[in-house]
């Protein structure tokens, strides 16, 4: 290992799981759909470094902790620790890898057995790993984690113990063995605030005082200006952007991140930002293409170049048509509203639009609209279907997006290709 070899490389990292097959599948021996739980995913981390990766719960941030300290197999790609490739460890490599790279759960609460005290869980790790000097290290780590004097609590049990309290012994415990790297899974969110700061606080001069470098894993950009100088947000598995936290915080580019920016609570009550908001919730994912992940729920999604229409207009076309997609057109509910028992197919897809649209189409796009509705009326789904792609399908569809908007600030999305080959525009932030 030299200078310059990164302490852990994540190099286009898939994990995958198959989707249990129902009975159907195996009548029709059909292979089961994939889960793409982590696709494609790089990350570098180099000593006293601590970065962060941002998503809202079910985007793959766990999945990717778990696959780190190999409790998943990798589907493809790489992790290398120290410039070794994890898939050519041996048993030794992974015991001291397993030593040098501790994970802080989420829940303090179940993180500790409930019928060891303080003393034993904090000499537990330190035994596994066959290290002496058991007394001197669990005193010290105490002190560290700012539960001082270490007497009043190595007797104790977890129950004895605040929700806080209890944190900061699972950081002991990550920390007693002096590990290399830190995994941090969301480690203050069932803590109440004031706890937060105070734990997230002592976990940065913790990184500092032990030169132990960190993944901080949460759903919350709030926390982590505290504690990480570089943050990747994930997106339904994928990375989406990844810029210095200052930078990305200041100035979000990715359409997500800048919708995670606006939720994050501003103290100044009467400071007046607007929002940016998401439309739905994450899919499931599973068969998700090659276009952008988040193409379902962007406020800036991109129309074709041929196409006049406004955004909310656009944006209104795309979930339909993912609705039709997904089959998932509410006929039943659209057909209450029709007074007519035998409505025709033009009577039908009037009331699916009304249903369904609030933004006035004009020309062509008025046109094509009306045709695929009464398809669908006419129980012709994948006509409606065909007809709605050949006109409206954006790029964010079909082609993915990386791209390096700055120096060592990527991008996913086809709104900065501007600043590689100039062909889009930046999208207008809806603030
Ligand atoms: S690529 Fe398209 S859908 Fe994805 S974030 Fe950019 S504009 Fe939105």
């Amino acid at each position: 290992m030299t200078d310059e070899t990164p302490l852990l490389e994540i190099r286009n990292l898939r994990k995958y799981f198959e989707e249990s097959s129902n009975v159907l599948d195996l009548l029709l021996r059909r292979e089961p759909d994939q889960i793409q739980a982590v696709d494609d995913v790089s990350l570098t981390l180099n000593e006293n470094e601590s970065i962060a990766v941002i998503g809202e719960s079910g985007c793959g941030k766990t999945t990717l902790l778990l696959t780190l300290i190999g409790l998943h197999d990798i589907t493809d790609g790489e992790i290398i620790y120290k410039g070794t490739p994890v898939s050519e460890f041996d048993k030794a490599d992974w015991k001291d890898y397993r030593s040098n790279v501790q994970v802080i759960f989420q829940d303090p609460f179940n993180a500790l057995d409930p019928k060891m005290t303080i003393r034993e869980s904090l000499e537990e790790p330190l035994k596994i790993h066959g290290i002496d000097d058991r007394d001197r290290r669990v005193r010290d780590v105490l002190e560290h984690v700012e539960l001082s004097p270490p007497e009043k609590y190595l007797g104790r049990k977890p129950v004895n113990l605040s929700g806080g309290e209890k944190q900061r012994v699972a950081i002991a415990r990550a920390l007693i063995v002096e590990p290399d790297i830190i995994l941090a899974d969301e480690p203050v969110s069932m803590l109440d605030a004031s706890t937060q700061a105070a734990v997230l606080k002592m976990m940065k001069e913790l990184i500092e005082d032990f030169g132990v470098s960190m993944i901080y894993i949460s759903h919350d950009l709030s926390t982590v200006s505290y504690i990480s100088e570089h943050v990747n947000v994930m997106y339904l598995g994928r990375i989406v952007e990844t810029a210095p936290t200052g930078q990305i915080l200041a100035d979000p580019k990715h359409p997500y991140t800048d919708a995670l920016v606006s939720a994050v609570p501003i103290p100044d009550p009467g400071h007046d930002r607007d929002r940016t908001r998401m439309s739905g919730a994450p899919r499931d994912p599973i068969g998700l293409g090659d276009g952008c992940r988040f193409r379902d729920r962007c406020p800036a999604v991109i129309p074709p170049d041929h196409l006049e229409i406004d955004q909310e207009a656009f944006r209104e076309v795309m979930e339909f048509r993912e609705l039709l997609d997904r089959d998932e057109i509410a006929f039943d509910r659209v057909v209450e509203t029709i007074d007519d028992p035998d409505p025709d197919d033009r009577t039908m897809a009037r009331a699916l639009k009304q249903e369904y649209f609030r933004h006035e189409l004009s020309g062509e796009n008025e046109a094509t609209l009306t045709e695929s509705l009464i398809a669908l009326a006419n129980e012709k789904p994948d006509v409606a279907a065909r007809r709605l792609k050949q006109r409206f399908e954006s790029v964010c569809e079909t082609t993915p997006a990386y791209v390096e908007a700055e120096t060592g600030w990527n991008v996913a999305c086809h709104h900065y290709e501007e600043s590689t080959n100039e062909t889009q525009s930046t999208p207008a932030k809806q603030h």
